[in-house]
């Protein structure tokens, strides 16, 4: 199994910075799984695009939906089957109600026909596992500031975890560490110490807030740090080695490919 970081910035970039560190939250599992679905999505050629048949959605932030509206509009004409997008109930609403209204943008769980539409919605649970071709997705626990999970990613050999964007969690490091084979931990940080206020307002980790949850947690993986707000990046690094000495930690990167 591959994970290819398409995205992982906390903030799109533009002019000079375009593509650096790349755009805001996607990930690409295989070739026919993607999880959440920001701007990051644009590097994908239309036969990717094409390719992709379920997307799995951690919230309803535009960061993390963004392409999704128009990729179902791109892709319409190479698919013959809808794509299936999984989130949970309260997130799938979301988007039923304020994107997919016929206002925003076309409802595509109806069109081109209810028999056979762009896109249908099908409900995941914190807690519950959707298995796909030797591949097992779970919904974790995550706190932010609408309803939003984590998402864990199988395959035989190991194991991918998610936090999606949360703030101070211990019930996701808890459904964490008792994942098995886990090797990699993405895990958000939106912003540095300084701005912890920030951070509780917007329900965001800050390293102290990541600190505090990990202490006496048995977490051996390492840790990949997705979302950093462009101007603080280097900063918030620096603070979460020093909060975290004894874990492996580095910024997960736009455009790499992780191995499981
Ligand atoms: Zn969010
Ligand atoms: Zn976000």
């Amino acid at each position: 199994m591959n994970v290819r970081v398409l995205g992982c910035s906390g903030a799109i970039r533009s002019g000079e910075n375009a593509g650096e560190p790349g755009g805001t939250t996607a990930l690409l599992v295989d070739e026919d799984i993607m999880i959440d679905a920001g701007t990051g999505v644009a590097v994908l050629t239309d036969d990717e695009l094409a390719r992709i048949d379920h997307v799995f959605l951690t919230h309803s932030h535009l960061d993390h939906i963004a392409y999704l509206p128009l990729m179902i509009d791109a892709v319409s004409d190479a698919r013959d089957t809808p794509l299936t997008v999984h989130a949970s109930r309260a997130t799938l609403d979301i988007l039923q109600a304020h994107i997919f209204n016929n206002l925003i943008w076309p409802d595509f769980t109806r069109i081109p026909s209810p028999d056979a539409p762009g896109v249908r919605f099908e409900a995941l649970e914190v807690g519950e596992c959707f298995a796909l071709n030797g591949r097992t997705v779970t919904a974790l626990p995550a706190r932010h500031s609408v309803p939003s999970m984590g998402i864990a990613v199988s395959s035989a050999e190991a194991c991918l975890a998610f936090s999606g964007d949360t703030t101070s969690n211990p019930d996701f490091w808890a459904a964490v560490c008792a994942l098995p084979g886990l090797r990699y931990v993405i895990v958000e940080t939106a912003y540095p110490d300084a701005q912890i206020a920030l951070a509780h307002a917007a329900h965001h980790y800050c390293p102290r807030l990541i600190a505090d949850d990990l202490r006496g947690m048995p977490m051996k993986a390492e840790l990949l740090i997705s979302h950093l707000k462009p101007p603080h990046g280097a900063l918030i690094l620096e603070e979460l080695r020093a909060a975290l000495p004894d874990v492996s930690l580095r910024a997960l990167r736009a455009g790499e490919v992780l191995t499981l």
